[in-house]
């Protein structure tokens, strides 16, 4: 089994569901958590999770998108909890690059409102976390929520934290880059019980494949493998185990 624990779906036109076919060579059962990043998305997710048996879907509202964020929107998230469709919230986070740094306010209420609804109905979270890592470490510290930091590439100071924290990090294409040293130190540094494998399809080139697509986790899973010594099978069934601490699912329906 293969999990992908974070990509975004809904760019992909259904059906067909094409997609799968990568994966038959491998003899693999992979499994997709498809990312939401704003409100109009949400129907869409829950639509492909409950059509397709390996898709799984978290909603969120994406820091990008905490500006926009409604009363009402925070009130349809909870209606959606409560149906219990979803298996997380994500993509959450907080994003302090220059060109989001000034809606930072409307950042941290969106964040603190959908940790809050995380922690009262128990369910993990996936998080962007961009130049805010004090911030997001010290919220973190003070709800009882758990999940997955996807798309880290950070000191082993800041990685240790999120761990401790009982976080996974999740691991994504930019593994496959023959220049992305610290990347390369900061999955070494994790080893195969704190992680987990992410496309975050369509977003993340792989350096010897043209276009994006979702069968690049294999690819991912691969090149762990290969840095960490390990078998493929092992990255596999380890990540697989870590994700479904997390996730609190099987992943087999
Ligand atoms: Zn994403």
């Amino acid at each position: 089994m293969v999990i992908d624990t974070h990509c975004h779906l809904n760019s992909i036109s259904f059906p067909p569901f094409k997609f799968l076919a990568s994966f038959s060579d491998f003899d693999l059962t992979p499994s997709f958590i498809t990312m939401s990043t704003h409100s109009k998305e949400w129907c869409k997710q829950v639509e492909l999770s409950q059509k397709f048996n390996h898709v799984y879907c978290a909603l969120g509202i994406h820091p990008w998108y905490a500006q926009k964020m409604q009363t009402i929107d925070l009130l349809k998230l909870e209606e959606h909890l409560k149906k219990n469709f979803i298996i997380a919230l994500g993509e959450i986070g907080l994003d302090f690059n220059v060109r989001y740094k000034p809606y930072k306010v409307k950042q941290l209420e969106c964040l603190i409102k959908q940790l809050e609804l995380a922690e009262r109905f128990s369910k993990p979270v996936s998080l962007h976390v961009i130049k805010a890592h004090n911030e997001m470490l010290s919220l973190l510290s003070n709800v009882n929520v758990s999940g997955i930091v996807h798309g880290l590439g950070s000191s082993k100071q800041i990685v240790k934290s999120y761990v401790d924290l009982g976080f996974k990090i999740g691991i994504n294409g930019i593994i496959t880059r023959i220049n992305a040293r610290r990347y390369h130190e900061m999955v070494s540094y994790l080893g195969l019980e704190h992680i987990v494998l992410e496309t975050d399809y369509p977003y993340i080139d792989i350096s010897y494949s043209k276009k994006p697509c979702l069968s690049d986790i294999l690819l991912v899973a691969q090149q762990v493998a290969y840095l960490l010594n390990v078998s493929l099978e092992r990255v596999l069934l380890k990540s697989t185990q870590n994700t479904q601490l997390i996730f609190n699912e099987t992943f087999v329906r």
